[in-house]
């Protein structure tokens, strides 16, 4: 852990935790909420559920990572509030593990949300410096955690609802991590403003490369404005902060309510015969 040298870790505060476990309860039982738009169906039945796995760890700070995750709840109360919203015709795996690099994927073939512990401390890295003490730091690694998985959800709920999807997908998968966390309020929005400024310190890091264009995801920068413009649309209202603040551009906000809407009529159309 980069800040070992430095002060007590901040997984070792337990006044941390409660904190962590206000948070990780704040946003479940929120997602995806839109009971106007719901259509019953029975064309899928609700034979599965999320479950949490955690893979056996070896290494030490991997092993505080999953006893905060059990202790505070953070995945067993998520997996519980996706249980509460989604129909799932399978079992699908949420699998908290080492993975030997800072990652976070759905699989497809093995119907899991792979959540790496390592990335963790890659947020631990990132934010590390733009952090006042260990609590701040601690809710910008969980917050980012929290847009990352529900970014999962996103490619898992295309995957296993074989949904209509044109564009890019690493796009739409953010755009389903947006709508879930602006369904949770403002420790929605302060996840999500969290991944954002992930992007963005990711993005002031260095040359831009060749690959930032080619790659599947979108470049950092990109992905950074569009969280902010999608928040923006949401309710602009309420949102000027975004653009005096965090930089959004007025041309870009001046469409952003359309792009919002567009984007949340879509997605609940997309997934309302699959929520309960
Ligand atoms: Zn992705």
């Amino acid at each position: 852990m980069i800040m070992a040298e430095k002060a007590k870790p901040w997984y070792k505060r337990w006044w941390a935790i409660t904190i962590f476990v206000l948070i990780g309860l704040i946003v479940i039982g929120v997602l995806l909420t839109d009971e106007e738009d719901q259509i019953s169906q029975d064309a899928l039945s609700d034979t599965g559920d999320f479950k949490v796995v955690y893979s056996p760890v070896k290494n030490q700070d991997n092993l505080e990572y999953e006893r905060i995750f059990k202790e505070a709840y953070i995945f067993d109360g998520i997996a519980e509030g996706l249980n509460s919203e989604l129909i799932l015709p399978y079992n699908v795996i949420i699998n908290l593990t080492e993975c030997g690099e800072e990652n976070a994927f759905y699989d497809p073939n093995t119907k899991q949300i792979v959540m790496c512990y390592e990335l963790m401390d890659h947020f631990a890295k990132v934010f590390y410096d733009y952090s006042e003490n260990d609590t701040d730091l601690g809710i910008a690694m969980l917050n980012s955690m929290f847009f990352v998985f529900y970014h999962e959800v996103g490619h898992m709920v295309v995957d296993i609802y074989d949904l209509p999807a044109t564009g890019n997908p690493e796009d739409n998968a953010d755009q389903v991590s947006t709508l879930i966390l602006l369904g949770a309020d403002i420790e929605g929005v302060n996840a999500l403003l969290n991944g954002a400024n992930w992007f963005f310190i990711k993005s002031e890091e260095g040359n831009i490369e060749e690959s930032a264009f080619s790659d599947i995801h979108s470049p950092d920068k990109r992905r950074y404005y569009n969280i902010l413009c999608w928040i923006y649309g949401s309710d602009p209202e309420n949102a000027e902060s975004l653009i005096t603040e965090w930089g959004l551009p007025e041309d870009r906000a001046l469409g952003c309510e359309e792009e919002y809407n567009r984007m949340s009529n879509s997605w609940n159309r997309l997934l309302s015969p699959y929520l309960k």
